[in-house]
């Protein structure tokens, strides 16, 4: 789990320890992390705590040289420029945006995708957005839209590649949520949030694959 010391993160955790899996929880900053694992450890959870940002390659690649996962979740993303237009997007706010949450993700899965692949299993869930979506996409916030968009081509290249492989890639849109980046005004809680997450995190054998998933239902890209 990338971005697992609050919101979404943090839920899908909680959800996925409740389920009887070994959860490493990750984030970019180690005490954060750390004590966010312990709430979570205090529940009776299964949870470890390791520190990684994903922008930072020499971080992802400390780590997958020390840890294997079956399943990994590309959860952390920003947005910048929220309400900014297309026309007034300046390069580097992409720049800054797509860092994280494409390339990071993009940085994360081709460190543990390898291993899924070679131990025949894996379940990669790439947490995207409604925002991203090329069908009914509006301007809201351009650069983050855009990101989410390439995040879901990424899903489906690599899904392509490794279907035949027992691993499973999914994109998905958690809809409007209570968090930091979803405001309080959000009609989701993060339980509602994580569920779709939770589920494509733990698709049996003949789960789909390459799709975009909101409330355990298809959609457009
Ligand atoms: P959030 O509360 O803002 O949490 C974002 C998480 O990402 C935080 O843990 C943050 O860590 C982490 N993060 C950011 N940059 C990072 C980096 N370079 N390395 C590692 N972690 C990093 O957002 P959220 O609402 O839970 O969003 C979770 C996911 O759902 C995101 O992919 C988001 O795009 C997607 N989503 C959310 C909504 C919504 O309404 N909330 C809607 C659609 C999609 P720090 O605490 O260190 O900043």
């Amino acid at each position: 789990m990338t971005g697992g010391n609050r919101g979404i993160g943090l839920e899908v955790c909680r959800q996925l320890a409740a389920t009887g899996l070994r959860v490493i929880l990750t984030a970019r900053d180690p005490g954060r992390a750390e004590a966010a694992a312990r709430d979570l450890r205090k529940d009776g959870l299964d949870v470890a705590a390791e520190t990684l940002d994903v922008t930072d390659e020499a971080s992802i690649r400390a780590l997958s040289q020390r840890i294997e996962v079956d399943v990994l979740v590309n959860n952390a993303a920003i947005i910048v420029r929220e309400g900014a237009t297309m026309i007034g997007t300046a390069i580097d706010d992409l720049r800054t945006t797509f860092e994280t949450n494409v390339f990071g993700a993009v940085a994360v899965a081709l460190a543990f995708v390898p291993g899924m692949v070679a131990r025949r299993y894996g379940r990669v869930v790439n947490v995207s957005s409604g925002a991203g979506q090329l069908s009914t996409m509006t301007t809201y916030a351009p650069a983050y839209s855009m990101s989410k968009a390439a995040l879901n081509a990424f899903t489906r290249l690599l899904a392509e590649e490794t279907r035949r492989n027992g691993v499973l890639v999914n994109s998905v849109d958690p809809g409007w949520v209570r968090t930091r980046m979803g405001g309080s005004s959000a009609p989701r809680s993060v339980e509602q949030g994580a569920d779709t997450i939770v589920w494509l995190a733990t698709l049996p054998a003949k789960g789909p694959t390459g799709g975009f998933f909101r409330d355990k239902r298809q959609i457009d890209w």
